[in-house]
Order: C-alpha cells, then sequence, then structure tokens
C-alpha cells in the first residue's frame, strides 16, 4: 500500500554520497583469517603480494583495523556519472504479493556494465593508473566484471586484457563485445597462451572452462608481463570494501525516511555485493547497536557456504594464488554446464564465511527454474529485467514477503537488485520454451571438490 512519505525511488544527492568505503572487518571480533602462502603456510606479506596486485590494493587487503578509508577524489567523480544507485520500494511487487511486507531493493544495474561490479573496477583502475602501471590482467565468468574492467581502465588510459571463461565466451559474443568495444583484449579460459592454460587443456580436453582455470591464467599473464598486475572482481576484502558503498548509500537512504530493514538479503557468488550491501548495517550488529537478519541466496548448483568446508583452500585451479580460508567446493569443483549466469565460483569471501561461521548471517540455496520463475514475476510488475545472480535474491525476497502474508507481520525486506539480465536472454528463452532443468550435485560430485583442497596441519578435514 502507498505510504504517503515514501516514494518509489528513493535518491540521494550528490553531497550526501558516501566519501569513505566502510571496512567492516575493523569491528568483526574474529577477524578473517589471513591468506597463506601457498608453500610455506605462513600468512602472505605486503611484499609477496605486490608481484601480483597492485600496491595500495594490497594494503587495503591486509588492513582489518581502520573502519573508514577515504575514496579517492578521482574515483568520487567516476561514482557520480552513474550513482547514487536508487533504492526503491517494490510498491507494485508488494501489491502483486498481497503482502503486509514492505520490500526496497537497491539497484545497481543503472549502468553500462550493467551491474555493481563497476564499483570495484573503477577503484582497482584508479590505483593501478597512480602505480604507474601499463594494464592489468583478470578473469570474467559471465562477463560483468571483464565489461565494468574494460569500462574503468577505458576512463584511465590503461591496458586491460580479459581471460573469458569459455562456455560465456561461447554463449555471450555480445557481452565480448562490449568488452572489445571499450578496448580490451578478450581471450577464451582455458586458452593455449599461458602456461597454465595448456596444461588444464592437455588434462581436461574439450572442457568449457571455469573462473578457477581464468583466473590462474589471467594471474599468469600479469605476471610475466612489466608493469601489469592482476586484478579480481569478487571475494577479495579490498572488494568487499570497495563494495560497502552499495549499503552506505543504502542505509543513508533508509535513515532520511526513518526505515529500518528487519531481513537483507543478497545473493552470494563470491560474496562482494552482498559483503557490501550488509557491511554498516552488520557493523550495527556487531557493535551491539542494531540487529538485523542477513540471508546470502546461493544456488544449488554451486553451493559453497550451505554445503561446503570451512577450510584454506586454492582460490584458482591451478593453484598460483595464495590459500584462502572460506567456505569452498574445492577449486577443482566444476559447476554443471546448465547453470545459467554466474554466482559459479568454488569459493567464499573469507569475510563472509568467518560471519556465516559465526551465525551471523544465515544462507540459503534455491534451484534454478524457481529463481527464473521469480525473476519473471519481478520484471513484468517492476520492470525491470534481472540478471539471473539478481534473480535469486528476489526469490527469497518473495518467499519472506509470502511468509509475513500468513503470519500478517510487516516486516520490512531489503534486497540487493546487483544488476540487468540483458546478455542472459539465452537463459530466459531456455526458461521460456521449458527447457530449463535443475541440477543439484550429489554428495559424491562434491566430494570429487573436495578431494582438491589442500590438507596440512591445521587444516584438516573429513570428507
Ligand atoms: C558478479 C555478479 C554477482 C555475484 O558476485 P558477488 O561477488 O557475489 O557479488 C551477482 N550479481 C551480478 C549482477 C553480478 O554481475
Amino acid at each position: 500500500m502507498y505510504e504517503k512519505n515514501i516514494p518509489y525511488k528513493i535518491y540521494l544527492q550528490e553531497d550526501e554520497l558516501p566519501k569513505a568505503w566502510y571496512n567492516l572487518r575493523a569491528d568483526m571480533k574474529n577477524k578473517p583469517a589471513p591468506l597463506l602462502n601457498p608453500g610455506t603456510h605462513q600468512p602472505m606479506k605486503a611484499e609477496e603480494l605486490m608481484p601480483v596486485f597492485c600496491e595500495e590494493l594490497v594494503k587495503q587487503e591486509l588492513d582489518d583495523t581502520t573502519p573508514y578509508i577515504p575514496i579517492p577524489e578521482e574515483v568520487l567523480n567516476f561514482y557520480k556519472m552513474y550513482r547514487p544507485a536508487p533504492l526503491v520500494r517494490a510498491y507494485c511487487l508488494e501489491e502483486k504479493l498481497q503482502t503486509p511486507a514492505k520490500i526496497y531493493y537497491k539497484f545497481e544495474g543503472n549502468n553500462t556494465s550493467g551491474s555493481h561490479k563497476l564499483n570495484s573496477a573503477i577503484a582497482q583502475a584508479y590505483y593501478a593508473k597512480k602505480q604507474g602501471l601499463k594494464g592489468v590482467t583478470t578473469e570474467t565468468g559471465a562477463g560483468q566484471w571483464g565489461t565494468a574492467l574494460s569500462m574503468a581502465c577505458s576512463y584511465f588510459g590503461l591496458d586491460c586484457k580479459v581471460f573469458m571463461v569459455k562456455v560465456s565466451y561461447e554463449q555471450k559474443p555480445f557481452r565480448r563485445e562490449v568488452m572489445r568495444t571499450y578496448g580490451a583484449d578478450v581471450t577464451p579460459s582455458p586458452s593455449n597462451t599461458t602456461q597454465v592454460g595448456r596444461k588444464i587443456l592437455q588434462e581436461h580436453p574439450g572442457t568449457s572452462g571455469s573462473l578457477g582455470c581464468a583466473i590462474s591464467e589471467a594471474v599468469e599473464a600479469a605476471t610475466t608481463r612489466e608493469g601489469y598486475r592482476y586484478v579480481l572482481g569478487s571475494v577479495l576484502s579490498q572488494v568487499v570494501l570497495h563494495q560497502s558503498i552499495i549499503g552506505l548509500e543504502t542505509k543513508t537512504a533508509m535513515d532520511k525516511y526513518g526505515i529500518k530493514p528487519d531481513i537483507i538479503i543478497g545473493c552470494a557468488g563470491g560474496g562482494s555485493n552482498l559483503g557490501g550491501l550488509i557491511a554498516p548495517f552488520m557493523g550495527e550488529k556487531l557493535r551491539g547497536e542494531a540487529d538485523y537478519r542477513f540471508i546470502a541466496v546461493e544456488p544449488a548448483s554451486c553451493p559453497s557456504l550451505t554445503r561446503g568446508k570451512y577450510v584454506y583452500d586454492f582460490c584458482d585451479t591451478g593453484m598460483v594464488c595464495p590459500l584462502a580460508k572460506m567456505y569452498t567446493l574445492g577449486s577443482g569443483f566444476i559447476p554443471s554446464a546448465n547453470h545459467a549466469g554466474g554466482l559459479r565460483y568454488h569459493g567464499m569471501s573469507s569475510i563472509l564465511s568467518q560471519l556465516y561461521d559465526d551465525k551471523l548471517m544465515e544462507a540459503t540455496s534455491v534451484e534454478q527454474t524457481e529463481v527464473f520463475k521469480a525473476a519473471e514475476d519481478f520484471a513484468r510488475v517492476e520492470g525491470i529485467l534481472p540478471a539471473p545472480e539478481s534473480s535469486h535474491a528476489i526469490y527469497v525476497a518473495m518467499q519472506e514477503a509470502l511468509r509475513c502474508k500468513e503470519t500478517g507481520e510487516e516486516k520490512t525486506i531489503l534486497f540487493g537488485l546487483t544488476g540487468t539480465g540483458y546478455f542472459d536472454l539465452t537463459a530466459y528463452q531456455r526458461f521460456n520454451d521449458g527447457e530449463m532443468t535443475d541440477y543439484v550435485p550429489a554428495d559424491e560430485d562434491l566430494k570429487k571438490g573436495f578431494a582438491g583442497i589442500p590438507q596440512f596441519p591445521g587444516n584438516e578435514f573429513q570428507f
């Protein structure tokens, strides 16, 4: 029901935009476990990370005490081109569901790359430029990160080399073309342009690739080229830091109208949008100032939080990256090819992993056809064509709203609408033609992935 004092869309004024990112780790009593050197199993030192990552980003990665980190002026100016992102009151969805719940979503799809990834891409490109680098390398799965990074690199005049998971490269030629339009060089992964790619191709001929493979290739491409560094669009704590802009804007907008969410929901692939959305709210919870329910939603076909192990694991298939402690399915886990869209990564942000392990956050997994059904129901009333990833959150938000209908509770539900689905129309087509199926890995399938997780003193586990 329309509330006179709450508009459909809440926009902040330019001068109300956050000026600093919020580092949730500063308020965590149990800090996320440090990255380990895969050879020595000792915490990675800054010097060891610098050959791979940009200097300033290494500092941010290792900083778990500074609560606020100023956003550089150049990044703020870029943010102003597409931010603030609107906070929308889903009046039409509430009406359709006939729920007493109040539903809000933060929409991050209002930029050409079509997702929240640009928030971190522009920050990472800025620090690379400031360091005087020539360019950066990265991987992309569904393609949103590669697109965002291409835009950010062209803005700062940096070269951008993208390794795109082969299945997406073939299924999403238009994504690839957007990246090339912004000047990026796009290679399907695994490729024979790197040593690790050749090795993976030899061991798994005809593989459709995975994020883990593409990461290994991108890291190698950066470390074997003068003036290049590797950048990553999710999972890392620095990315969660940059994405805190989502939650900070949301919190400011809600405070302005006296709105307090009861439940905050987000989809979780590597955990960056969810980590960013919940950051200031979780901060309040950690400091004992307020309480919220947080729900991470992951696909049943790639269920790292709900069925994974909380141990140190490789971040990539080629095992060249540091070890991270996270909920993981094993770096060799490759989700079924019938899985549409993103959220395919085998692990989860170590910040979110720790929060989940401390029971400060819940997680649930959902199947693909119910997600697409929710996506279409949402599109038909709210107008936006959502990304499949975002639709995981939509589905659970709708479930919670329907529960309120049964109990008569007027809960306030907030979810992250991370992007648009224009490049996912092949998946929508399969759904519309009734050809989409659900795939839930059996315990046996998961065991194969777990078998690839390294066991060493302090990292023993059963599977
Ligand atoms: C990449 C992506 C995600 C998942 O990544 P997180 O790091 O978990 O946020 C979700 N939605 C969209 C639209 C994406 O592009």
